[in-house]
């Protein structure tokens, strides 16, 4: 009976010993991972200092000048992708086609101007068809004309009394 009792204790005790070593190393290695940023920071600092020396012409060790003329590259190349991103930035989106003879928007299939029935220069894109917004067809060509068009886009002919 005394020997389970013992058993028993020497275990809980090896519970409580092996918990507080897993706090103690959490924490230690807390401790050392602070340590090496530290490190970091410091060198870092110290990449700094180097840099403005060789900017200033006071860096003549090989190997810090070809570590620097590496920054130099570097720091071209993020000039140009920061120019990048500013460009995509400004991008705008394309205007819509319209007419060169009375500004008006028409669409990429017009082969004729609706408004004022000029002929358009058609694009080498593929036609999209027309939306089935249109409810008219024309009564020369028999093409479906957009509501309100004065002029038939596909032929030219003059749709409106
Ligand atoms: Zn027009
Ligand atoms: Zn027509």
């Amino acid at each position: 009976m005394a020997g389970i009792m013992k058993k028993l204790r020497n275990e809980t005790e090896r519970a409580k010993f092996e918990a507080a070593r897993a706090l103690r190393l959490q924490r230690e290695q807390g401790k050392l991972g602070q340590l090496q940023n530290q490190r970091k920071d410091h060198v870092s600092a110290l990449g700094e200092a180097v840099w403005e020396l060789y900017q200033a012409g006071q860096v003549t060790d090989a190997r810090l000048v070809s570590i620097c003329t590496q920054i130099r590259a570097t720091q071209q190349e993020i000039v140009t992708q920061e120019q990048g991103i500013e460009a995509i930035k400004q991008e705008q989106p394309p205007e819509p086609p319209s007419c060169p003879q009375c500004g008006r928007e028409v669409s990429s299939s017009d082969a004729f101007c609706p408004g004022c029935g000029v002929a358009i220069a058609l694009s080498a894109t593929p036609l999209p068809a027309i939306n089935n917004t249109s409810t008219q067809s024309c009564p020369q060509c028999r093409k479906p004309v957009r509501v309100g068009a004065a002029f038939c886009p596909a032929c030219g002919a003059r749709l409106t009394a």
